[in-house]
């Protein structure tokens, strides 16, 4: 199976109406949506999803912002689909993210309100993806053009 990751617009992106936006810039590179939910995340929830950065001075806020509105949770496939979202998303604070990229064209803080949330690496997306979506809930398909897509014949 090609690799997994867990993209969620965080609240920011749903209350000022950038999932369209989002969703069509990883359509456009190619990539395939096995996966979405629109959801509530709740504090606990959000506690387990940056568990990492538990202890450190902005784990609370990043907790509460997470869980502070509606999200658009997704799994999103293809070779590589990590490394190409994280380079998609650019880095962590908007006011510092290149233009070109989802943050750097659409988010201007220097506070981590940032949009977008992707998994970092293979063993986080798999613990992420966990977090969200059971096995059913995500769909293995192919496209039709997938050779011209992607250059594998499928
Ligand atoms: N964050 C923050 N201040 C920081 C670091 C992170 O507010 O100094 C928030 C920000 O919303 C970020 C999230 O915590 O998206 C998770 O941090 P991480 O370092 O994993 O950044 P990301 O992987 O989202 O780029
Ligand atoms: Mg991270």
């Amino acid at each position: 199976m090609a690799e997994r990751t867990l993209i969620i617009i965080k609240p920011d992106g749903i209350q000022r109406r950038l999932a369209g936006e989002v969703i069509s810039r990883f359509e456009r590179k190619g990539l395939k949506l096995v996966g979405a939910k629109l959801m509530q995340i709740s504090r606990e929830q959000a506690e387990r999803h940056y568990a990492v950065h538990k202890g450190k001075p902005f784990f609370p806020r990043t907790v509460e912002y997470l869980s502070s509105g509606p999200v658009l949770a997704m799994v999103w496939e293809g070779d590589g689909v990590i490394a190409m979202s994280r380079e998609m998303m650019g880095s962590t604070f908007g006011a510092q993210a290149k233009p070109g990229t989802i943050r750097g064209d659409f988010s201007c803080s220097p506070e981590g309100i940032n949009l977008i949330h992707g998994s970092d690496s293979p063993p986080s997306a798999e613990y992420e993806i966990g977090l969200y979506f059971s096995p059913e809930e995500m769909v293995s398909y192919s496209f039709a053009d997938e050779r011209w897509v992607t250059g594998k014949k499928s």
